[in-house]
């Protein structure tokens, strides 16, 4: 077992080595550690539902109905009444013939990207897709290429090149990228589908509850879901509860049913789970004004550390700040700490090297106050940081586009 603690002693050496912090959950965007209250920039609760007494009390519902568990897959016994009421919410709101559940997010694009793709097959991932994406392409045995972010003339040299190779091509991609915060370009995405005859898997699981017209996500906001062929959304994020759906024709999510082998054998989500997921997505009809308050303190925020010369990205409630150096982003975050905000710094493998960020999402609860302290803590902390290293904090990103450009 030597190689466990060489590898990680190596982690540790270039300060990559991942710890667990229990917190606990105080609302309202905070959270406890020990007995001190911290600012909590470094959750998905982007609508505050997660504490919702609605969702609770929905939750607790279906848990008396039901029981505590599913007790079997949904092609067992598992297969109860919620899932479909869910199911069926979620094709109608989605704007699709019809929605499964899955497990997780993760679960969710580990099973379907096999499910569609095989070794015959093509598929094109922007090259910041999440590991979930990453993990279901390389399961599936696709021949796969990855596009520079973003870049549709990339996307198009590739597809022009090897489109005609293969049998099946997938584009897969995510609408708001989970750590830059940025958008697709969909318009654009669909029309290159359609020219290259390929079928569209699009990631909306940092945009449902807070993009588009009722909150479906940036394809409704596009109005463009019907070009989309696949929709991915969670909802441990914005929705506050916990499960994935997939929402895509009648035909293709019945063959998702018989293929996907994270929905095949696996457990279906519990009860109490489908009861408060349930209820999140009626939040979003019952209080439109959450997505709303979002989106403005979010520019609010963006706008003032962009006052203060600070490297930021995005264009959603994700306001991710770039630092570079590990070491750096590691005792920026520290620093962060001492001052009771709990923003977590971000490095590789989770980001390109020399991209190392704090990572801000912003939510619901917090006050224009709360948003005000926490930028000027943050650039005394760069101010703090700066001294001991070389890095060029206050730049424009360029830095972070060549190294981009040579991992392509
Ligand atoms: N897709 C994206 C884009 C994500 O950011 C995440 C999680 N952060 C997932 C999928 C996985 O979702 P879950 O947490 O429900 O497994």
């Amino acid at each position: 077992m030597e190689w466990v603690k060489e590898s990680l002693e190596g982690w540790k050496k270039e300060r990559l080595l991942r710890t667990l912090k229990p917190v606990r959950c105080a609302g309202h965007g905070r959270v406890c550690i020990g007995e001190a209250e911290y600012i909590n920039f470094s959750s998905n609760d982007y609508l505050g539902l997660a504490g919702h007494p609605g969702l609770l009390e929905e939750g607790i519902k279906a848990a008396n109905e039901y029981g505590t568990s599913s007790s079997a897959s949904r092609l067992m016994s598992g297969d109860l009444c919620v899932h479909h009421q869910l199911e069926d919410r979620m094709a109608g709101f989605i704007g699709k013939e019809k929605a499964l559940l899955f497990g997780s997010g993760y679960l969710a694009n580990i099973g379907l990207i096999p499910a569609l793709c095989d070794k015959k097959d093509v598929i094109f991932s922007d090259r910041l897709n999440h590991a979930s994406i990453v993990d279901g392409i390389l399961l599936s045995g696709a021949r796969f290429f990855r596009f520079r972010h973003n870049d549709l003339n990339h996307l198009e040299d590739l597809l022009k090149r090897e489109r005609k190779r293969f049998k099946k091509a997938l584009i897969v991609t995510e609408s708001v990228f989970s750590m830059d915060g940025d958008r697709i370009p969909l318009k654009e995405m669909v029309e290159l589908k359609e020219r290259y005859d390929a079928l569209f898997m699009l990631d909306e699981a940092h945009a449902v509850g807070v993009f588009g017209k009722t909150g479906a996500g940036v394809a409704e906001e596009y109005g463009l879901a019907s070009g989309v062929d696949i929709i991915i959304g969670t909802f441990g994020k914005a929705l506050g509860s916990y499960g994935a759906y997939v929402a895509a024709s009648r035909s293709l999510i019945d063959y998702c049913i018989n293929r996907a082998r994270s929905f095949i054998y696996s457990t279906a989500l519990p009860p109490s789970v489908i009861g408060a997921s349930i209820k999140g997505v009626k939040m979003l009809a019952e209080e439109p004004f959450r997505r709303r308050v979002l989106l403005e303190k979010a520019t609010y925020f963006r706008g003032v550390l962009k006052e203060k010369g600070l490297n930021v990205r995005g264009a959603s409630q994700i306001v991710p700040v770039i630092v570079g150096e590990n070491a750096a982003t590691l005792k920026i975050s520290d620093l962060l700490q001492k001052d009771f905000v709990f923003a977590l710094a971000v490095r590789p493998p989770t980001v390109p090297r020399a991209e190392a960020r704090i990572r801000f999402s912003v939510t619901y609860h917090h006050s224009e106050e709360d948003l005000h302290r926490v930028a000027d803590v943050l650039k005394n902390a760069f101010q703090q940081v700066r001294p001991l290293h070389n890095a060029t904090f206050f730049s424009s990103g360029k830095e972070g586009e060549k190294i981009n450009r040579r991992n392509t």
